[in-house]
Order: structure tokens, then C-alpha cells, then sequence
């Protein structure tokens, strides 16, 4: 990013958020983790969908009810709503996404992955990023992901993009009745998929009822 669009006014600049300026020397770690990224879709690997295509079936596949839109994957995939749309629609145009009526607003459609789609993702090349991580030892583990958490909020808060995340880490989710959880900010009891799914109301940092 060009310093113009650092100081651009719409984006804090990085010492406003308590994050010092980058140096000209090369950050290694920033440029390897481009790399893993570009790594994933690479070698013998399905490429039957663009990278795009691979996120938002994916996407699609761990997202929660109230984030199964186009707009809300657009904000994940940090690109344009046409951009979004598009590859929303490649991907129901290939069998491998439907759209259907909300469960409680039958007026708003949410994209939910097919059969079809669910068997694509049997072959997502991102499984064996994922085997690399799981062979680390469990510490390893826990805070490669807290850095990753941090570096995605920081980042997210440069961009003033939204974070996404699950509700055990969410200032909204409010578990204080013993009845389950609750999200303070859709006002609907969370099951326990939903626990696991990604959203993208996600508060990260607020104070939550415990
Ligand atoms: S508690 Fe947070 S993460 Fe969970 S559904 Fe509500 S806003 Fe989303």
C-alpha cells in the first residue's frame, strides 16, 4: 500500500491504532505468508475453481445463518459486492450453490452449499495447509492462531473492515441465563453448529456476559 493510501482519510493511519510504521526493509513473515496463500493453489491440485471460487465455497460451507449472504462474503473476501456476486453466482450456475428463502425472513435469500458443493470441498486444496498446521505441536498451534487473530484484527482495523469470528470469542454472545446462548446482537438463541460457524456481526474485544 502507497503512503497516499495509508493517510487516506477513510483509513486510520497505523500509529493511531498503536501500530508503528513499516520500515522499507522487507518484512519476511508478511511475504511468506502471501506465498503460503499462492502455495495452496498450487502442484497438483484441483483447479477446476479459480482461488475466488475455492473461498467462497468454503466460505459458504463455515459461515452462520446470519452470514450466508453475498454482501456479508464480499466483506470476508475484502472485495466488491459485483465481484462477490459474480462469483456467487459461478458457483450456483456449477451446482455447487443454491440459493434459498430465509428460515425467518422468507422475503432475503441465503446461499447454502449443495450436495455437490459439499463434495467438491473433499478435494480443497487448502486440506493439505491444513494437515501442515495440525502436524505442529498443540502450543504451536494455539499461538500461531492467536497471532493470526491478532494480525487479522489489526489489519481488519487499517482497512476499517469488519473481523469475523466464532461466538465463544464474541463480545455479543451471552451465555449468563443457563438456558444456552444468546446473541445480543441478531437477538436469536445460538445453537451449537453455530457456535462453531464464522459470522460476520463478530465483536471482537467487546465485554461479554458470562
Ligand atoms: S454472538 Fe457474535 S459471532 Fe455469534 S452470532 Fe452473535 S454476533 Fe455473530
Amino acid at each position: 500500500m502507497s503512503d497516499t493510501a495509508t493517510n487516506s482519510p477513510s483509513i486510520p493511519a497505523p500509529q493511531a491504532i498503536g501500530i508503528p510504521l513499516a520500515s522499507e526493509v522487507p518484512c519476511h513473515s508478511a511475504e511468506l505468508l502471501v506465498h503460503l496463500a499462492r502455495l495452496v493453489h498450487g502442484g497438483d491440485t484441483d483447479t477446476s475453481l479459480t482461488p475466488a471460487q475455492w473461498t467462497a465455497l468454503r466460505y459458504f460451507a463455515s459461515a452462520n445463518r446470519f452470514s450466508r449472504t453475498p454482501t456479508a462474503f464480499s466483506e470476508f473476501h475484502a472485495t466488491t459486492k459485483g465481484t462477490a456476486s459474480q462469483t456467487v453466482k459461478s458457483l450456483i450456475g456449477l451446482g455447487l450453490l443454491e440459493r434459498r428463502a430465509h428460515d425467518s425472513d422468507g422475503r432475503s435469500a441465503m446461499i447454502e452449499v449443495t450436495a455437490a458443493g459439499q463434495a467438491k470441498l473433499q478435494r480443497d486444496p487448502l486440506a493439505d495447509l491444513t494437515r501442515c498446521i495440525r502436524a505442529l505441536p498443540e502450543p504451536r498451534r494455539r499461538e500461531f492462531l492467536a497471532t493470526l487473530t491478532e494480525l487479522g484484527g489489526a489489519l481488519a482495523r487499517l482497512r476499517t473492515a469488519p473481523t469475523f469470528g466464532k461466538c465463544g470469542d464474541c463480545g455479543h454472545c451471552d451465555t449468563s441465563g443457563g438456558s444456552g446462548a444468546y446473541c445480543r446482537c441478531t437477538q436469536e438463541m445460538l445453537n451449537g453448529t453455530e457456535m462453531q460457524s464464522i459470522c460476520v456481526d463478530f465483536a471482537q474485544g467487546a465485554p461479554r456476559l458470562r
